[in-house]
C-alpha cells in the first residue's frame, strides 16, 4: 500500500489542553506521547497518551518509551483507531520539528505535532509531516474543534 501522508488534523479543544498542560508540566525537560486516531490524509485525533521520555538528554531531546507504544499498538488493534502520530515540546524552543526531529523521521504517515514550553505557557501544537526522502517537514493544518459524532 501507498503511504498516505496526513494533511489535515483535527484535535478537540481538550486534547489540545491537554497537550499543553503536558508541555508546562514537563519543563525543562521536552515531553512526549503518542496520538491515536482516525483517518489517512483528514485525521481526527481520539486520544492523547503521555508516555515517558526516556532520552538520556530530556531537556534536548525526546525518545518515547517503546513499551509503551507497543503497548498502545497492541490495544489499537482490529479497531478503527490507530496510533497516527506523536507529540513533543521543547522548552524555550520553536515550535517546529529541530535537525534532530528530521534525522529521526522516518515514517511518511505520521503527524509530528510540537509545541513551545515554559514552566507556565505553552503553544498551541503544531502539526507537521515528513514526505518520503524529504529534506525538510511540511506542515500540516491543524483545527482545534469538536469533534462530529
Ligand atoms: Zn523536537
Amino acid at each position: 500500500m501507498t503511504p498516505v501522508s496526513p494533511t489535515f488534523v483535527q484535535l478537540s479543544p481538550q486534547h489540545a489542553e491537554t497537550l499543553r498542560a503536558v508541555a508546562r508540566a514537563s519543563y525543562p525537560h521536552e515531553c512526549c506521547g503518542l496520538l491515536v486516531g482516525e483517518g489517512d490524509a483528514d485525521i481526527v485525533v481520539t486520544d492523547v497518551v503521555p508516555t515517558p521520555n526516556i532520552a538520556e538528554n530530556p531537556n534536548a531531546a525526546f525518545a518515547i518509551d517503546p513499551q509503551a507504544q507497543f503497548d498502545l499498538l497492541r490495544a489499537t488493534r482490529g479497531s478503527q483507531q490507530r496510533v497516527v502520530g506523536h507529540y513533543h515540546s521543547h522548552p524555550d524552543g520553536s515550535a517546529q520539528p529541530s535537525p534532530r526531529d528530521l534525522a529521526m523521521a522516518h515514517d511518511p504517515e505520521a503527524v509530528w505535532v510540537v509545541m513551545t514550553a515554559s514552566a507556565t505557557s505553552a503553544s498551541m501544537p503544531r502539526a507537521f509531516r515528513h514526505p518520503c526522502g524529504a529534506w525538510s517537514f511540511v506542515e500540516v493544518t491543524v483545527a482545534i474543534k469538536e469533534p462530529v459524532l
